[in-house]
């Protein structure tokens, strides 16, 4: 699948006080030039687009929401899909880092994904 990879800015000093509130520490902020997110959906999605911000141990992980171009950016709290990619080597079998109930692909669909991803958590039965 292709990633929808839509682009938007986000409000640095919000995005701060959120990360603070959610357990980051000052060098897990971001530099204010790179405060934007891509969504990370599949291209064809329903529904307002969603980008990765924060994770920390197994708390819900923290995610920028919007809708459009205009749109308030909106933080949200989300558990992972984590459904497991059928990838016949277990060692290569990833979990989607995905929010749960996301619409579209799962992550490990993605185009590029076979060679593995960054970073994610695998799959682990
Ligand atoms: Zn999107
Ligand atoms: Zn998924």
């Amino acid at each position: 699948m292709k990633v929808c990879r839509v682009e938007r800015r986000l409000p640095y000093a919000a995005l701060l006080c959120t990360l603070h509130a959610a357990g980051a520490t000052e060098d897990e902020y971001p530099p204010r030039h790179e405060a934007a997110s891509r969504c990370e959906l599949s291209r064809e999605h329903d529904g307002p687009h969603i980008a990765h911000l924060y994770s920390r141990g197994t708390d819900p992980e923290l995610w920028a929401q919007w809708e459009g171009e205009d749109d308030e950016i909106r933080f949200v709290h989300h558990l992972p899909c984590v459904e497991p990619s059928p990838h016949a080597d277990p060692i290569h079998r990833w979990a989607c880092t995905l929010p749960a109930d996301h619409d579209g692909g799962h992550s490990w669909e993605a185009e590029g994904y076979d060679i593995g991803p960054d970073e994610g958590p695998l799959y682990v039965p």
